[in-house]
């Protein structure tokens, strides 16, 4: 063979290398050479692909389809068939297959190879016309739909108008002649429609399909779900077309074809799991157009294929040492496995066969932690829904994707969308059955309902791969998508109607129903053990309650990273003392309202430090402007309008009274008036107007035009000195209270918004004199330790003198993204920011991904300079990405000791913790 390789036969391709390959032609490849059952074929690259698509006016590279002929003589040879051969007809399927499995985004042909002359070899192989019409009716319709954009709805209606004419209503009821009208139908469909005949040689047929195959890469679907998976060229670049010997499930009642799990991947149980259909071709199991069978039934029908599946099973699993999602025929009594990849499957499953293939010997704990995607596992602490809801179901479908969700009903996946993405509305998308146009519907839907399909349908698939709940195939329920209603059992549900799917069990119900927290699974718990005997990152919560520490402690935290102390400050009644604190006129008042504060505070901590004992609890002093806690201007100056406004009713009415007196009716005057004060009090409504005129002006004198940038943080504590003391004594005095009845605590006081050792060195001079007293007056000897959050760009800048005055640092990198971006975080998001992820200006959103390049140089340096002066620095993040997978392996990299993260994000960044020490070991 001379030029360059653009094509590998089954036995020779490489079956690791699915970046050349694509994952279903390298497993082709290696299932074919570790002697599986696979009927012959060939790969062509996805380097063919790219290199077609960089200019598709100039058709096929040179030498792609002399290589395919060659291929193609070792095809016929090895099944003793010809291509194009009227006696004895090669027919072959035509598909895509990118380095990452995209389900369903690309396209495929099947029957490739008919025509007027190999239908009558077909029909000679066969004995059987019906057969032989049937194939060639699906080959023209894919054929059309794929390579020359013919829509499905021009043939669907030619095929139900053949249908109604011979008045049945399953496919299965069409005879020979039936389809062979059809077939002729589908021709002249294709002829119309795109205006030239339809290729007759199988090899122009061939290049057709193959070019448009690779065009499928860059089509709308396949570009879409790229993007919303980030699956980058370094990820897959191309997609493969395989070319494959086809082998019909739809021979007769010998015949069958199916779609299997190694194991459930619903729950992970260690059983066969599938569907199958005798007499029946894939797709017709995919597309949910009949209903399949439970793959327990295939033992009673066809027992000895049931044994042989059993141990294709066996054989698949141990040489991938991974689930595997895999396709088979069974032709005449022989069975043909088409495909595998690895099973896409919920976290639960997921969890449940990682700590059972390790028991099982299949996988080590290693492997077993690597192969679950960290961000996945929040799906198990999924709400379900509340058991003691008593709620009948209005219908009922196949449990496909666990857990439960309430949406309003939608019936396309443009609206989902519409209403789902832009609006922001919950939505559950309704539809008969799913395609693969309809992914976007997807992304946007809560969870999916359809009425037809089983559970390896296209949208129980797609459902449990988005970690999202789906029902499928509630066949109680009638779509009519033309009304916008669907009809179940008498009652009409219309869009809009607020459902509640739930794909543990397949009920469907309507209204919203309660929900409630899923607990942590004995399996996870094992799982997550063994995440923290590799990881190096400790993972700690950010929790303001003993409420929120307990869920953490549940969840595995190892401490508190990040209590918030404000939001202890905006409890009902705590609110009034709080602003009293603000109004105050001097520091006497403002103390004696501290005063009211001290012991709730203290509370507050002790609370947590006995939750958390004998775990590390966080404090930060208070951060935010204080005039958070007051109303808005806009707000005091309504309420003086409609004081003002009282005021004025009821002094008129006593001017009114008192004109009526001068007039004649003194008596009725004054009651009027008398009955009106008694409704309101004057004075009352003046000492309102008083209070509020006053808070008023304590607003104006406290606003900011920038209060991100403004009077907070330490800023407050040292201008305010008497407020953070207020906060170190409650703490200390809550560790003495907690030490003098056995408590172990380990309280950490956080300084936020540093930006120079100086005012690190004052806080801890309020802390050291406090601290003295404590001791002195509780005889407990205190261990709280002190530290600076840094989230300002000086702070990194200074780090060496933060470091001589701190002994941990924890970085704040909502506002260091901030400071470092000069984006303000509560803005950015909602004005410029997806543009510019959309542009490609900015790959990521920066308060959600960690920017590695720009704010995590600036960590690097601070970690650096920090422990330069004192190596054994403690340094940890809690911010909104110490719970970010691929933030969390920055913090690896650099050297961090600890993140901190709310506590449903955890479980997911004690799994991210364990990867990112795996992987940097791998590297
Ligand atoms: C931060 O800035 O990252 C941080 C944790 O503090 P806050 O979000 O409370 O400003
Ligand atoms: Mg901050």
């Amino acid at each position: 063979m001379s030029g360059k390789r653009h094509v590998y036969a089954f036995q020779d391709g490489d079956g690791k290398n699915k970046h050349l390959l694509g994952g279903k032609g390298a497993n082709l490849c290696e299932m074919t050479q570790f002697g599986l059952n696979v009927p012959p074929g060939f790969v062509i690259t996805t380097e063919t692909c790219l290199e077609y698509l960089e200019e598709t006016s100039r058709g096929l590279p040179e030498g792609v389809m002399t290589q395919v002929r060659e291929q193609m003589a070792a095809v016929e040879q090895a099944t003793g068939k010809g291509f194009g051969d009227a006696q004895n007809p090669l027919l072959v399927s035509v598909r895509s297959g990118s380095a990452m499995s995209m389900p369903g985004m690309m396209d495929t042909i099947l029957n490739l190879g008919l025509n007027a002359d190999t239908l009558q070899g077909v029909f000679e192989q066969t004995g059987d016309a019906r057969f032989g019409y049937d194939a060639y009716r699906r080959f023209i319709q894919l054929f059309g739909k794929v390579a020359l954009n013919v829509p499905d709805e021009l043939f669907d209606a030619e095929f139900d108008a053949v249908k109604q004419k011979a008045h049945v209503t399953a496919d299965v009821g069409l005879s020979a002649d039936d389809l062979k009208e059809i077939s002729e139908r589908f021709l002249r469909v294709f002829e119309e429609h795109t205006g030239r005949a339809f290729p007759e040689d199988p090899y122009d047929q061939l290049e057709i399909a193959i070019k448009a195959v690779f065009g499928s890469w860059m089509g709308k679907r396949a570009v879409d779900y790229r993007r919303e998976f980030n699956i980058t060229p370094e990820m897959a670049n191309g997609t493969a077309v395989n070319v494959c010997t086809m082998v019909f499930g739809n021979r007769g009642d010998d015949s069958a074809t199916g779609v299997a799990f190694t194991r459930n991947p619903g729950t992970g149980e260690n059983k066969l799991f599938g569907e199958y259909l005798i007499n029946a071709q894939g797709e017709d199991v995919v597309a949910g157009i009949r209903t399949p069978k439970p793959i327990d039934k295939l033992a009673d029908e066809m027992p000895e294929m049931a044994r042989q599946l059993a141990e294709l099973r066996d054989k698949l699993e141990s040489h991938y040492k991974e689930v595997q999602d895999f396709e088979f025929t069974i032709e005449r009594g022989t069975l043909y496995c088409l495909q595998t990849r690895n099973g896409k499957m919920n976290a639960i499953a997921m969890v449940r066969t990682s700590v059972e293939m390790v028991q099982e010997g299949l996988l080590s704990k290693e492997e077993a932690l690597l192969r679950i995607d960290p961000a996945h596992l929040e799906q198990m602490l999924y709400p379900r829904l509340d058991p003691k809801a008593r709620v009948e179901p209005i219908a009922q479908g196949l449990p496909a994707s666990p857990g439960a969700a309430s949406g309003f009903a939608v019936f396309d996946a443009d609206r989902a969308e519409i209403q789902g993405k832009d609006q922001g509305q919950k939505v559950i998308l309704l539809r008969e059955e799913t395609k693969p146009e309809d992914i976007h519907g997807f992304f946007a839907a809560q969870g999916i309902l359809t009425s037809r399909g089983g559970k390896t349908s296209h949208a129980a698939v797609v459902a449990r791969g988005m970690g999202k709940p789906c029902v499928a195939g509630a066949e109680g329920i009638h779509v009519d998508v033309q009304r916008r209603e669907a009809y179940v059992g008498g009652r009409v549900i219309r869009e809009g109607d607020m459902l509640t799917i739930d794909g543990s069990t397949g009920n469907v119900f309507l209204g919203e129903i309660p929900m409630v927290e899923p607990d942590f699974s004995a399996e996870l718990n094992r799982l997550l053990q063994w995440a923290d005997e590799v990881a190096y990152l400790r993972v700690m919560a950010n929790a303001d309650t003993p409420n929120d520490a307990a869920r953490a402690l549940k969840y595995g935290a190892k401490g508190i990273g990040l209590c918030r102390t404000e939001r202890m400050f905006n409890a009902v009644e705590r609110l009034p003392v709080v602003i009293e604190m603000i109004v105050a006129e001097d520091q006497a008042q403002r103390q004696a309202a501290l005063d009211k504060l001290l012991p709730m505070q203290r509370a507050d901590f002790k609370g947590l430090f006995e939750v958390m004992s004998p775990l590390p609890v966080t404090i930060r002093l208070l951060d935010p402007p204080i005039h958070e806690f007051l109303p808005t201007e806009r707000q005091l100056q309504s309420d003086l309008e409609q004081l003002s406004h009282l005021r004025r009713s009821v002094l008129g009415m006593e001017v009114l009274a008192g004109s009526m007196i001068l007039l004649h009716d003194p008596s009725a005057a004054k009651s009027e008036a008398d009955s009106m004060r008694h409704i309101v009090d004057l004075e009352l409504v003046e000492q309102a107007i008083e209070k509020k005129t006053l808070m008023l002006k304590k607003v104006r004198a406290l606003t900011e035009v920038n209060p991100m940038l403004g009077h907070r943080g330490v800023r407050l504590g040292i201008t305010f000195p008497e407020i953070y003391k207020m906060q170190i004594r409650a703490t200390l005095e809550a560790e003495a209270e907690c030490a003098a009845i056995g408590i172990e605590v380990h309280p950490q006081m956080m300084v936020p918004q540093v930006c120079t050792a100086e005012e690190l060195k004052r806080v801890r001079g309020y802390m050291d004199e406090i601290r003295s007293d404590v001791e002195q007056k509780s005889g407990q000897r205190l261990n709280c330790r002190f530290g600076t959050m840094i989230e300002v760009v000086r702070a990194c800048m200074r780090a060496e003198s933060l470091a001589e005055e701190a002994e941990f640092f924890s970085f704040g990198t909502n506002d260091l993204t901030q400071a470092t971006f000069s984006f303000s975080r509560e803005d950015a998001e909602n004005k410029f920011l997806p543009m510019y992820n959309q542009a490609g200006i900015l790959q990521d959103n920066p308060f959600e991904v960690l920017d590695a390049k720009g704010v995590g140089k600036l960590m690097q340096l601070a970690v650096e300079w920090g422990r330069g002066v004192k190596p054994e620095l403690s340094v940890g993040i809690c911010g909104e990405h110490g719970g970010h997978p691929q933030s969390i392996a920055f913090c690896h990299q650099a050297g961090l000791n600890y993140v901190s993260c709310s506590a449903p994000r955890v479980p997911v960044a004690r799994l991210a913790a364990a990867h990112a020490a795996l992987n940097a070991v791998k590297t």
